[in-house]
């Protein structure tokens, strides 16, 4: 093992939220660092939501390399950093800080990344050229549509409780190939006709909070359905997707796939997301 951080020392990230004790980054990042025999630490920082400013800037001070952002300061933090990332510009968001050479702190979305790796690991064939729908317009769903619009889809339906919040972010991150249509929850299952993917990204189905109901009907056989909830993995969403002998994708392997591009910044190697990743986040999930 060999010591590649600032001045010497092994290289320092973290995850920044309040509180933090519930995230799974550090189990995650911990076991790429020692699965590659890495010099370095990945910690669990605890930052109040006034302390923000003094805690991003404080990494350069610390000689940290970055750190994730997580529930309640992915927003905050994009007006914090000197530099954006062009998608955590368009979402408003960023869940990933890069610190360069210079001092200058990099932010980025790495949520619509990781969603589309999974969604492409697991479900390769995915038809790519029919609408899809996204139930939710909160943060993933604005990462999620923004990643499908990257890849070209041709349109995008959002269905949400919360109609304005749809049409808002139709608004943000429509393009010139992709429509972000808002449609209301009532219209859900005119939505699914002919869709090639649904996805949940609203708390629905998570344990503790209200299933999420569909009519999965009117989906076509080949269409792949996605639930980014992952406690519990099995949602009643995929469920009934399961039932009805479609393709699903759970949410763990979008939550692996988002702290890739972190971890290669920060310590110089790509991590490969598999079944022991999968597996010590599952066994740290269990013991929740
Ligand atoms: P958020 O910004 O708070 O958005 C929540 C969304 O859920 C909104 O669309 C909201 O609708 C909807 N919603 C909540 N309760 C509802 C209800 N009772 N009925 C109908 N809609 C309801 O949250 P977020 O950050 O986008 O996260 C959403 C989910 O994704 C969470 O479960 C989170 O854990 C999960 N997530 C997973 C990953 C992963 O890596 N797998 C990554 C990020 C997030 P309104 O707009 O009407 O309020």
């Amino acid at each position: 093992m060999a010591d590649t951080g600032a001045g010497g020392a092994a290289p320092v990230a973290g995850v920044m939220g309040w509180p933090v004790g519930h995230s799974l980054s550090p189990v995650l990042h911990g076991h790429w660092l020692d699965r590659y025999d890495l010099a370095g630490h990945y910690v669990p920082l605890p930052v109040a939501p006034a302390r923000l400013a003094q805690a991003v800037r404080g990494m350069v001070a610390l000689g940290m390399v970055g750190a994730n952002v997580t529930v309640p300061h992915k927003e905050a933090v994009a007006a914090l950093v000197d530099d954006l990332s062009a998608t955590a510009r368009r979402i408003g968001a960023v869940n990933t800080l890069i610190v360069g050479p210079d001092g200058r702190i990099g932010g980025d979305s790495t949520d619509g990344y990781g969603f589309m790796a999974n969604l492409d690991a697991l479900a390769p064939a995915w038809p790519t050229d029919r609408p899809a729908v996204v139930i939710g317009a909160g943060g993933a769903a604005r990462a999620i549509v923004d990643a499908l619009a990257e890849r070209g889809v041709p349109e995008v339906r959002v269905v949400n409780r919360t109609q304005a919040r749809a049409r808002a972010l139709g608004a943000d991150l429509a393009r010139e190939a992709t429509a972000v249509v808002a449609i209301g929850t009532e219209a859900l299952a005119t939505a699914l006709d002919g869709a090639g993917l649904l996805v949940n990204a609203t708390t629905q189905g998570m344990a503790g909070q209200s299933p999420l109901t569909v009519d999965l009907a009117p989906l076509p056989a080949d269409a792949v359905v996605a639930d980014i909830v992952y406690t519990p993995l099995d949602t009643p969403l995929l469920a009934g997707a399961k039932a009805r002998g479609l393709a699903v994708v759970d949410g763990l392997g979008m939550l692996l796939h988002q702290a890739v591009p972190g971890f290669q910044a920060w310590f110089g190697q790509r991590p490969t997301v598999d079944a022991a990743a999968r597996a010590v986040v599952l066994a740290a999930l269990a013991r929740r």
